[in-house]
């Protein structure tokens, strides 16, 4: 199997994953970067993630125009994923999504910052981009190139950015780190809400959110966590 039909199918496993754990419902999306031309990205046609299969899998350049253009009716918020492709160049994978758990942080003031150790990858802080600052009133939705790289002028170089009202943007430099990110930020989300009816949060500092990660040269490149989710999403790794 070559390196496009790798990406490919893991990008498929990446969608029924996001489902599986509960990250997205019938919206949101993720994208990879084209492994042989960085000027394109891979994503589903306009499906739901839960039932993406490579088949569904198109070519867009980056300011969101498919490749081939074959009548599928495409995701309206491509714009999330090429402005973020033009503006990142290590960035490989973008996980777009409305989870539910997080939403309370981009509804309220209360930041979203880690507070349980696997969130660490989430970085110090997610910033929250506001559409409203610049396009006022919107249906929320980001549908231009220039909403997308707005967006991308608040995530700077941070793993993810909350997006008012709506959801969140999550880079990684793989689908695997993509996905898992996003797994985080709803983990991260749970344990601070639960922990908000019995007191204070304590969050992690910054020296524990940077401190490198013990054993992680013996892991050998095996990653663990994405045998585990294909293997609960029903898929074979
Ligand atoms: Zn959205």
């Amino acid at each position: 199997m070559d390196d496009l039909q790798t990406v490919i199918r893991n990008l498929a496993a990446g969608n029924r994953i996001l489902a599986n754990e509960g990250i997205v419902d019938a919206m949101g999306h993720i994208s990879a970067r084209h492994p042989h031309n960085p000027r394109r990205y891979l994503l589903s046609w306009a499906r739901s993630p839960g039932l993406v299969e490579p088949e569904d899998i198109m070519e867009f350049e980056l300011d969101g125009t498919p490749v081939k253009d074959d009548g599928r009716p495409i995701y309206i918020e491509r714009p999330i994923h090429g402005s973020i492709y033009e503006a990142r160049p290590e960035v490989m994978s973008v996980v777009h999504n409305h989870c539910h758990d997080v939403l309370p942080f981009a509804i309220t003031r209360t930041p979203m910052r880690p507070a349980v150790h696997n969130a660490r990858r989430i970085g110090d802080e997610v910033p929250v981009w506001e559409i409203r600052d610049k396009f006022g009133d919107t249906d929320m939705l980001v549908t231009t190139m220039e909403q997308g790289r707005d967006l991308v002028s608040v995530l700077k170089d941070n793993k993810a950015t909350l997006m008012r009202g709506h959801g969140c943007a999550v880079t990684g430099t793989t689908i695997s780190d993509a996905v898992q990110t996003s797994i985080s930020l709803k983990v991260n989300a749970c344990a601070i809400l639960a922990a908000m009816t019995l007191g204070e949060i304590c969050y992690l500092t910054p020296g524990e959110i940077r401190a490198k990660q013990a054993g992680a040269a013996s892991l050998k490149g095996f990653d663990r966590a994405w045998e585990y989710l294909c293997r609960r999403a029903g898929m074979t790794p």
